[in-house]
């Protein structure tokens, strides 16, 4: 077993002692907010156009009536939060698309900023949705970043992708990304590398169209990652999976991106300037999300709300929150996840990290500590620990095991629907 299969494997674990949640479903309640304290605010929007088939996330087909009700339920969750004493001070809306109904989306943004100090404000979209007047709106509502999922400028891997017809071709979609070019402090775009049939050529022009033609401001290169349900039905629609180039050309984005001025945000996101990004679990180590399908980390324990959009209405029109499932984390376990994401962020302050764990950081982390140093992954600069260039792609890797396991974690939560309330769902 070479080193990437070890450290998968120590992953996978932490995942399913810390964060797998036994029975999906159960009922639960989020905590009582922290005086003075800010949270990060997630709210996630199910809905889209089309469902693509390497999505694990937890989204559904898009009907009018049916989402413009939900809105009104996550707004009345957002002011059910704010009674259990939770501020916000930075909000992500996520999906799904949470652009699919412009004017909704708007009036949450402005009922969460009428009710808390909000900063900065990210907002996913589909390349559908890039029209400079509706971005403008969105920078009026205070709207800092938008997030776009693009995936690729290939042509036919948009097709097998089932997203050329919904979205457009890669020509059209970097003409839209030019087209809004600086209305928002940041625009994202995001990718997906070592796709099936993605061939070093197809990257190469992808490189080429982001940094040359688009001038992104910021790019997230995923690895394609799966679950247990998507799996199966990619192989069928896009075909097989070639793990063995997925090195060489993270290296070759790694190697463009670096050289034309960016600099890592995440292991796998490069950015013009400092701000935002998709994983904001690297900086906010608690976070309150909102809407079904939405995941919390509050003091130490793991909640996870109904994936059912039904059941989720019904809780809300009952007048309460939508946690249904609750995983207290170990003490040591929540270390374990404060090292993956700290050093998914390239930097680990050794300072804050005693603080946080009452001074026995080192002393219970140093087997993994010292692994990660020994195989030239991590390098003690005293103050930090900082990520290799070995390491930003081993913390590629792990990351990957993290967000593939959260998605089998999705794939459990969709099953407990059945175990729940009557449901109407899409996907
Ligand atoms: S990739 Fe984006 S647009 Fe496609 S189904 Fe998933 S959330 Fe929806």
């Amino acid at each position: 077993m070479d080193i990437e299969d070890l450290l998968g494997r120590f992953v996978r674990r932490l995942n399913r002692t810390a964060i797998d949640f036994p029975e999906p479903g159960g009922g639960t309640s989020l905590p009582a907010g922290e005086k003075d304290k800010r949270y990060l605010l997630y709210l996630h929007i199910p809905y889209c156009i089309a469902l693509c088939p390497f999505c694990s996330f937890h989204r559904v087909l898009f009907e009018r009536d049916s989402s413009k009700h939900y809105f009104e339920c996550l707004r009345h969750e957002i002011e059910l939060a704010s009674e259990l004493g939770y501020s916000f001070d930075q909000l992500y809306v996520g999906g799904g698309t949470p652009t699919v109904l412009p004017d909704e989306l708007v009036t949450t943004i402005n009922a969460v900023r009428a009710a808390h100090p909000i900063g900065d404000i990210s907002v996913e979209t589909n390349p559908d949705h890039l029209q400079p007047a509706a971005l403008q709106v969105l920078r009026d509502a205070g709207v800092s970043r938008l997030s776009v999922g693009v995936q690729s400028f290939d042509d036919d891997l948009l097709k097998a992708m089932r997203r050329f017809d919904n979205y457009g071709s890669g020509a059209d979609i970097a003409d839209r990304l030019v087209s809004v070019r600086g209305i928002l402090d940041t625009i994202n775009v995001d990718m997906i590398f070592n796709l099936p049939q993605q061939s070093e050529t197809s990257l190469r022009r992808d490189l080429d169209i982001l940094i040359d033609r688009v001038a992104a401001d910021q790019v997230s290169f995923y690895p394609l990652m799966t679950s247990d349900s998507t799996k199966a039905q990619m192989s069928r629609t896009m075909g097989s999976f070639d793990m063995s180039r997925q090195k060489h050309y993270y290296e070759l984005i790694a190697e463009r991106m670096l050289s034309a001025g960016y600099f890592r945000s995440s292991a796998w996101c490069f950015s013009r300037k400092a701000g935002m990004f998709d994983e904001y679990i690297v900086d906010r180590e608690e976070y309150v999300g909102l809407g079904s399908g939405a995941f919390s980390y509050l003091q130490g324990a793991l909640y996870a709300n109904t994936f059912s959009i039904n059941g989720y209405v019904q809780m809300l029109e009952s007048g309460i929150v939508s946690a249904t499932t609750r995983r207290e984390m170990s003490e040591q376990d929540q270390k374990r996840y404060y090292l993956l994401m700290r050093l998914f962020g390239g930097t680990l302050d050794k300072q804050h990290a005693e603080a946080r764990f009452g001074g026995n950081f080192q002393r219970k982390l140093w087997p993994e500590l010292t692994l990660l140093k020994t195989i030239g992954a991590v390098k003690d600069s005293g103050d930090s620990l900082r990520l290799t260039e070995r390491g930003h792609y081993l913390w590629v890797i792990l990351m990957r095991e993290f967000f593939s396991e959260t998605n089998t974690l999705r794939d459990q939560m969709r099953h407990a629907i059945d175990r729940q309330s009557p449901v109407v769902q899409g996907s």
